[in-house]
Order: C-alpha cells, then structure tokens, then sequence
C-alpha cells in the first residue's frame, strides 16, 4: 500500500494507493489563515493522516506531487503558495520514518496517465508521449521509449515558459510572451468571462452552458485559443514526434469544443516538420486523480 499526495495551491488531496488504484481519498481546503503558516498546516496533516491510516494498512512509502521545481526532495519554487527552499522530504521523513519521494505535478501526472494507456493497451509500453497539464498554468512531461525524461540541474520540460510570441504578454515567471499565457484554460475562461461580463465565480457546468449559449459571440476568442494551442503543441510535435499526446488538467472539461479544431489546425496548417495525415491526441482521463496516483509511481 502506498500513499500519494497532491499538493495543490488552494488543497491538498491524499490517497491510499493499491496497484495504482484509489482505495480511499481525502481532500483538505486551506482557508486563508493556512496560507499565513502553510509549511506547518501541510505537515500537520500529512502526519495526522498518515499516523491515522498505519493503524489500518501497512503503508511501503509516501509520494508527494508538487506544482513547482524540485530537486533531491527539496522544493525550490512553489510559487502559488509562497513556498522557496523547502525540504518536504527530508522534514517529513524525519517525522514519520517512511521513504518519501518528491516530484513535480505534472510529471507525475504525466506517468499516471501514461501507466493507464499502458494498462489498456500493452504495445504502447515502450511508446513517446507528451503530455500537457492544461489548467492555471501549463505544466507537463514528456515519455521517451517509456521512460520520463528529467532534467539535470533543474526540473526542466517547462511546457509552459516556452514563448510562442516574441515581446508578448508579461508570465510570472519574468519572461514574456509564454505559452500559458495563451494557451492555459484560466486565462481562456478570463478572457471569455470579461467579455460575456460573467462573474468571476460562475464555474463548471453553468459557465460552460454560458458558453455554449454564447458561441457566436466569442468566436473570435475561441480560434486565437485554437491558434495558440495549436501552435504550442506542434513546436513540440516537432522537437519529440510523440506516439501520442495527452491533455490534461481543467482543459479535460472544455476539450469537446477544441479536440477536433486543434487536431485539424495542426495538420492543415504549416505548423509541422513532418506534416501528418491523422495524429493520436487524446483527453487524459484519471482526471483530478493523476497527481495523486502518479506521485506513487
Ligand atoms: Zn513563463
């Protein structure tokens, strides 16, 4: 049994993990008074959790999925959370005397839904993918002959700070014109909201029945976010030629209105070295679950 936890910028999810299957899952929201001591909140819960759950189960190890950079088990960057230099992995293994291992978000995921095309389909277990974590941000991995592929010095595979326009909007990061400042949902949804003057706490089903009921008058919208992604994953079509790319994160719940645009844009569009007739892109499917199994992997 083995435990994978999701570390997000506004929750925690926690799951006991049996041959990459959810057995129980536990979610906790930080409030805003988490925030002012986060460090302290996410270890007590860990620990509480954890130490509640060794009554139950035997428990080999713990994975920890992160969204920022990590090296050795220390987290360098978290930005959304206002995390810098901290050692999750040394701290928590101290407290709770287990293997802990530590990872960015969206490798993990990556490997989640990697390992369930695998499961569904054996000939794919030496294949390449790309996969894009399409949500506040855009984080990602690439799968190379089956295996993750990592940096040296720093994370890297930084899907979302590569620019696809030059002198281009301003991104967090302090670089301009980055992918996710075109291509991430969030910054889709904000542009459609201020646009169809919806409130910015109108999600899910009724915003995108808003959409829906509104197509004509975002159409404008819709194909430069088609352009943009388009763009986006045929710079890296190009450099990986994956078997199959995967896209993930919060984009899962609007790609019924772009899967089939963007595939045809960048086959029909001078986007690729090696222009194609069809390729495989695929919605990832475990869903809110990829980070929390993929950081027992
Ligand atoms: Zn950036």
């Amino acid at each position: 049994m083995k435990i994978g936890i999701d570390l997000g910028g506004s929750h925690i999810g926690f799951g006991v993990i049996e041959d990459e299957r959810m057995i129980e899952k536990y979610e906790k929201d930080f409030t805003d008074e988490d925030k002012s001591h986060i460090i302290e909140v996410i270890e007590e819960y860990i620990v509480g959790k954890v130490k509640e759950l060794e009554e139950k189960y035997n428990i080999e190890s713990i994975g920890i999925a992160v969204p920022g950079s990590v090296k050795d088990g220390n987290i360098l960057k978290m930005v959304n959370l206002g995390i810098y230099n901290y050692n999750i992995k040394q701290s928590l293994e101290s407290k709770l005397n287990k293997p802990i291992n530590v990872r960015n978000d969206a490798k993990c995921a990556c490997l989640a839904e990697f390992s369930d095309i695998v499961k569904k389909d054996g000939s794919l277990n030496n294949a390449n993918i790309v996969f894009l974590s399409i949500g506040t941000g855009i984080g990602g991995g690439v799968i190379y002959n089956g295996k993750l592929l990592e940096g040296h010095n720093f994370e890297g595979y930084e899907i979302g700070h590569m620019v696809i326009k030059e002198s281009g909007l301003p991104c967090k990061c302090g670089k301009y014109g980055c992918f996710e400042r075109y291509g991430s949902i969030l910054e889709y949804k904000n542009k459609v909201k201020q646009r169809l003057n919806i409130p910015q706490d109108v999600h899910g089903d009724s915003l995108r029945e808003i959409i829906d009921n509104h197509k004509q008058e975002i159409l404008d919208i819709n194909n430069t976010y088609i352009s943009d992604l388009a763009l986006g994953i045929s710079n890296l079509i190009n450099i990986f030629e994956p078997d199959i790319v995967v896209l993930g994160g919060g984009f899962a719940h609007f790609s019924y209105m772009f899967k089939d645009k963007i595939i045809n844009q960048i086959i029909n569009s001078p986007l690729l070295f090696n222009r194609r007739e069809s390729f495989d892109l695929r919605i990832a499917e475990l869903g809110n679950d990829a980070g929390i199994i993929g950081a027992t992997l």
